[in-house]
């Protein structure tokens, strides 16, 4: 991504909209905006924006279809604003192909650190990592051609599930998966019983990669939503 990337931002609340493109123009961001989902989607094609930021609840149509449409053409990052209370729609809108979400209010921090994220992880298709047979994020390493785990050049035992529930998430590094997309990838099939044992495989497998790295966290838990895997790289921020 070049050092400018464009920032499409969708969101028909004016005081909310004039927050984000103030943010963005102070941090040398430049963006176009959008106040329903017919120009979003116009905005998206005859722009091609680096990110997308985009209010779930727009006047004319379904945040949920936006996505749908840009995804039919476009893998650009998007990032779902959303009101408190409506975790259903975000776990909606990540199922369909959102990266990440920001919950009404958010600070300017928040939005700011959430884009730098979606940045990196951009930087990272466009690396073309998939089509590597090696995955490395900080001490972590991923043999796809072995099926080996290492941390800090040390091999860890990993069981199968964990090992695919870790390539999952090495994969979609910085994006947000949710329960039902994990457990779908994994078992071919979503119920509570699956959502229970996610949660007991994730904290195994967190044990084996967390564990004597000083705190160093690789997947970070989104209560009531699902995981994401950390990129190790800006210790600054
Ligand atoms: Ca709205």
């Amino acid at each position: 991504m070049n050092n400018n990337p464009i920032v499409l931002v969708v969101e028909d609340d004016a005081s909310v909209r004039n927050l984000i493109t103030t943010t963005l123009k102070s941090h040398d961001y430049k963006y176009i905006s959008a106040a329903n989902g017919k120009s979003a989607i116009m905005e998206a094609s005859s722009h091609n924006p680096d990110v997308i930021f985009l209010d779930l609840g727009l006047p004319d149509m379904d945040g949920i279809e936006v996505i749908r449409t840009i995804r039919t053409w476009s893998l650009v990052p998007i990032i779902v604003i959303s009101a408190r209370g409506e975790d259903s729609d975000k776990i909606e809108a990540l199922d369909t192909g959102a990266d990440d979400y920001l919950t009404k209010p958010f600070s300017v921090e928040e939005l700011l650190a959430r884009l730098r994220v979606c940045q990196r992880r951009l930087s990272i298709i466009k690396e073309d990592l998939h089509q590597s047979s090696v995955f490395v994020n900080g001490d972590l390493k991923i043999d796809y051609a072995s099926g080996c785990v290492f941390l800090k050049d040390t091999e860890l035992h990993l069981t199968p599930i964990e090992y695919k529930l870790l390539c999952l998430l090495a994969s979609n590094i910085g994006k947000v998966l949710t329960h039902t997309y994990i457990t779908q990838k994994i078992w071919n099939h979503t119920d509570e019983n699956e959502v229970a044992s996610l949660r007991v495989f994730m904290a195994t497998l967190r044990k084996k990669i967390e564990k004597n790295t000083n705190g160093v966290q690789y997947i970070q838990t989104h209560v009531g939503v699902g995981y994401r895997m950390i990129k190790q790289l800006d210790k600054c921020e």
